[in-house]
């Protein structure tokens, strides 16, 4: 390893914790959150030779490599190798009216839920908070954006961030801060498989985002089969706090339903989850999700006339529902799908 390869990473939060004078610590914090810089180099208004002396003594950047894998629809998928070799995901998808980016808050996941490819790699480690949060300043340099250029964050990436709250908290926090990327909370969306204890230590934690729970099946017994931390979490407990949370914080939750043949798609389970939601008087969204094959997966997805008929029971029941046709889906659109199989880069990017 290089000497260079081994400086320690500068995190530009708090702005205090910068080196230099007040004013150069707002420079440099500038240049990394609402200009993207990913060297010192580029920090023009800085002296020379404090540039120098930043880029001998710290890096910005937490990746060894990131390689984009672009989809023909538009949407573009990022594999990251981390310092320590391993490797995590995001995904950036441009609409007409905004840019979002997916973000993983693991490398791998300890839920193993079975239609999921993330699952099926088990659990590799905890990200850091920046290294949360650079997979945001990475994409937005790779498009070419200001980091401020992106408005929207669903950490929906790769783990189970509710697992890791302390860091995805940390990170989250310093998005919404003004000195840094000063985003709203409503258009950050953290998705959870169901973790009572985390859901209400979320609401405590009081950052102000939207909650999406990974809900897949309103009853017990499915659900245990397909996600193996269900058999931990009934659904009624995972829902009396998914209500506590939206009492707290008035925003619509959304329930996130991957549709699975056979499994969990009949209706009584449609009427169910309008049962749990309505009982509670939740404001909420179903988004329903095609299942997005994947190789070796052990379960197969509705047929769309399925799903429209699942959706149509939803409606009849007052709940609004979508469905969210995936994007991404010739790149490897699941999550956990690149870093599953043995990959040659599209596009790299390396920095340091
Ligand atoms: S669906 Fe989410 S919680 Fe389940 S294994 Fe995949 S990443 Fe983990």
């Amino acid at each position: 390893m290089s000497p260079r390869e081994k400086r320690p990473i500068l995190e530009p939060w708090p702005i205090e914790a910068l080196p230099g004078e007040g004013f150069r610590k707002r420079q440099i914090a500038h240049w990394i959150y609402k200009r993207g810089a990913r060297e010192f180099d580029e920090m023009t208004d800085l002296p020379r030779a404090l540039r120098r002396e930043l880029e001998e003594a710290w890096r910005v950047s937490e990746f060894d490599l990131v390689q984009a894998f672009p989809s023909a629809d538009g949407s573009v998928k990022y594999l990251f190798t981390l310092k320590d070799g391993k490797q995590t995901e995001a995904v950036y998808l441009p609409y007409k009216d905004r840019k979002t980016v997916c973000l993983s808050s693991q490398v791998g996941c300890p839920v193993g839920c079975t239609f999921c490819a993330t699952g099926a790699l088990g659990f590799g480690r905890n990200l850091t908070p920046w290294e949360i949060l650079d997979q945001l300043l990475a994409i937005a340099h790779h498009q070419g954006l200001a980091p401020t250029e992106i408005r929207n964050v669903v950490l929906m990436g790769m783990g189970e961030p509710l697992l890791n709250l302390e860091a995805v908290s940390t990170a989250v926090r310093r998005m919404i801060d003004k000195n840094a990327l000063g985003m709203s909370p409503r258009r950050i969306t953290l998705s959870t498989v169901g973790i009572p204890k985390g859901i209400r230590r979320l609401a405590e934690e009081d950052l102000g985002v939207k909650l999406a729970l990974s809900l897949h099946a309103p009853d017990d017994e499915t659900r245990r089969k397909i996600i193996p931390t269900a058999k931990a979490y009934p659904v009624e407990a995972i829902m009396d706090a998914v209500a506590d949370y939206f009492k707290k914080t008035k925003r619509r939750v959304t329930f996130e339903y991957v549709m699975l043949k056979g499994i969990n798609d009949a209706p009584w389970q449609a009427r169910e989850v309008a049962r749990l939601i309505k009982g509670r008087r939740i404001v909420a969204h179903v988004n329903l999700i095609p299942f997005n094959p994947w190789e070796g997966a052990p379960v197969e997805g509705t047929p769309r006339e399925g799903i429209r008929r699942f959706a149509r029971v939803l409606e009849e029941e007052g709940i609004p529902t979508t469905v969210r046709w995936s994007r991404g889906v010739d790149v490897g659109a699941a999550c956990g799908q690149l870093a599953l199989k043995e990959v040659g880069p599209l596009a790299f990017h390396p920095r340091r």
